[in-house]
């Protein structure tokens, strides 16, 4: 692939996943031929009913599950397929994962945590560690342990560690599940912001609010896209 094609290359393209997952007897398929591709400048909401297929997507995307079949790329890159350690340095370098069971580290602080992300890209962001607490409006809260935070706060700090290094593409489930109105609203804001500085932006939500504001809704039914509308 030539520099042309890779700088003109979508912030995510995803082709025919599949994934499924055997129990026994049982088999479920998770994700059923599923491409999606989310262009620079772009948020897409992923909708659907729980058991549709969303977070296995998402971890797909975001190299944390290996689809059985079907590519991902990120930025041009493919990033499925790939030995463990080259996905790990991708998803430092390009993704900013945001997923339900949290990324904090609970023996260390929120500044802390965003330090040791910056840690595995370094140089990847100039931006000072308090103007990205600040941005999630955790600016007061960077010394405090994931503990002591509530579950709004730990969202957002989730985030902050998301956003470390300044990501091609932000991958988020549920980021605003557990806040607030005018908080949800901040978040929502910070990640239009993402939209708008090129980087490419996809959440799986439930939230009208988050869904109002994105470029695009897809919408996952049994492991399938039934719906992709602008
Ligand atoms: P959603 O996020 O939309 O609720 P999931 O991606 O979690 O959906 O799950 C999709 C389907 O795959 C469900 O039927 C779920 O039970 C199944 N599934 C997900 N993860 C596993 C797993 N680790 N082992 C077995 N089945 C799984």
């Amino acid at each position: 692939m030539n520099a042309t094609t890779v700088s003109d290359a979508a912030a995510l393209d995803a082709r025919d996943l599949y994934r499924f997952f055997r129990a026994g007897e049982e088999e479920t398929l998770a994700l059923r031929g599923v491409s999606l591709r989310v262009r620079r400048g772009e948020t897409v909401a992923v909708v659907g009913p729980s058991g549709s297929g969303k977070s296995t997507l998402l971890a797909c995307l975001a190299g944390l599950d290996e689809p059985a079949g079907g590519s991902v790329h990120i930025g041009g890159e493919r990033i499925s397929h790939r030995p463990e350690s080259e996905r790990a340095r991708l998803r430092a370098h390009r993704i900013g994962v945001v997923t339900q069971s949290g990324n904090l580290i609970a023996h260390l602080t929120v500044v802390e945590n965003v330090r040791l992300a910056r840690g595995a890209a370094p140089g990847k962001s100039k931006q000072p560690v308090g103007e990205l607490l600040e941005q999630v409006g955790l600016g007061h809260r960077g010394h405090a342990l994931p503990r002591e935070l509530s579950g709004g706060e730990l969202a957002r700090a989730g985030l902050a560690v998301a956003l470390a290094n300044d990501p091609d593409v932000l991958l988020a489930d549920e980021p605003t599940g557990e806040l607030d109105g005018s908080t949800e609203q901040r978040v929502l804001d910070l990640l239009r912001s993402r939209a708008d500085a090129s980087r490419g932006v996809l959440l799986v939500t439930h939230s009208a609010e988050a869904v109002r504001i994105a470029d695009r809704v897809v919408a996952l039914h049994d492991g399938r896209i039934r719906d992709d509308q602008r």
